[in-house]
């Protein structure tokens, strides 16, 4: 699938599915901008990647929890890469604990990272997209926030919010030639999930009727399509890249 010319802005691309679908989007012809907070080298390593394939990247740094770095984020792209036609909302934490010993300070980053960052940059990016009458925004959501998860309620809630946010934005942005998705995957095999507890697994492998984890370039390959002109009648849906867990 090729969307030659295209300028990409990626958020939380260091490692993961970030880094996956940056890789992706840089093989279909699109220059990306690598966001990420604090890993500069894996960033860094994502762009040397895209470059030895023949792609155009560059690493920006800013945390999508601060309007002002997210402003500055754009700015810097569309200065080094171009205007910015494609926006993947994809940074996003997990700080697991159940609800009643849940710090402030754990619900607000959690949410703040995916939901106010998605809300952050849909606002400084999206706004920009309006008068060339052109944009793709994809928002990376999850199971968690269709189905609950215990331990996180702020990352379920965070991920629902995302839902809302999507739909709400197709319809605001639809006048103008953008459109506005949401991709929700389930369990997916990178760092996030690195830790997680050999029971929580299995119970999580039993509830997938595909019997395994997602890879990233799984989730990548279906945000390509979104943001592909196969995919120009699409708005406001939320396509679940799960293996089955949540229908
Ligand atoms: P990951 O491997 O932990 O990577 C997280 C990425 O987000 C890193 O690039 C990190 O940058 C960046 N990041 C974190 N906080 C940020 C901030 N405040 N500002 C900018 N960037 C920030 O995560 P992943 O598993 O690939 O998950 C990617 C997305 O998919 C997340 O939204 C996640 O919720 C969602 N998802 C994941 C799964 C799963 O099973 N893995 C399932 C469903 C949905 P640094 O490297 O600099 O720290």
């Amino acid at each position: 699938m090729k969307i030659d010319g295209k300028v990409a802005l990626v958020t939380g691309a260091s490692r993961g599915i970030g880094k996956a679908i940056a890789i992706a989007l840089a093989d279909a012809g699109v220059k990306v901008a690598v966001n990420y907070l604090s890993r500069s080298d894996a960033a860094d390593t994502v762009v040397q990647h895209i470059a030895e394939a023949g792609g155009e990247a560059i690493a920006v740094q800013a945390d999508v929890r601060d309007l002002e770095q997210v402003r500055a984020m754009a700015e810097q792209v569309s200065s080094e890469l171009g205007p910015i036609d494609i926006l993947i909302n994809n940074a996003g934490i997990i700080q697991d604990k159940l609800l009643v010993f849940m710090k402030e300070e754990e619900w607000s980053d959690v949410v703040d990272t995916s939901l106010k960052g998605s809300y952050h940059c849909i606002k400084v990016v999206g706004r920009k997209m309006m008068s060339p009458k052109y944009g793709r925004i994809i928002n990376i959501s999850s199971d968690a926030g269709v189905l609950g998860d215990m331990m996180r309620a702020n990352y379920a809630s965070a991920k629902a919010g995302l839902l809302g946010l999507t739909k709400t934005a197709a319809r605001e942005f639809a006048a103008s030639g953008i459109t506005v998705n949401a991709v929700v995957p389930g369990v997916v095999e990178t760092e996030m999930i690195s830790e997680m507890k050999d029971a929580k697994r299995e119970k999580l492998l039993a509830s997938i009727p595909a019997g395994r984890f997602g890879e990233p370039e799984e989730v990548a390959r279906v945000v390509l399509f979104l943001v592909s002109e196969s995919a120009n009648y699409m708005t406001g849906q939320c396509v679940r890249v799960d293996g089955g867990m949540a229908m």
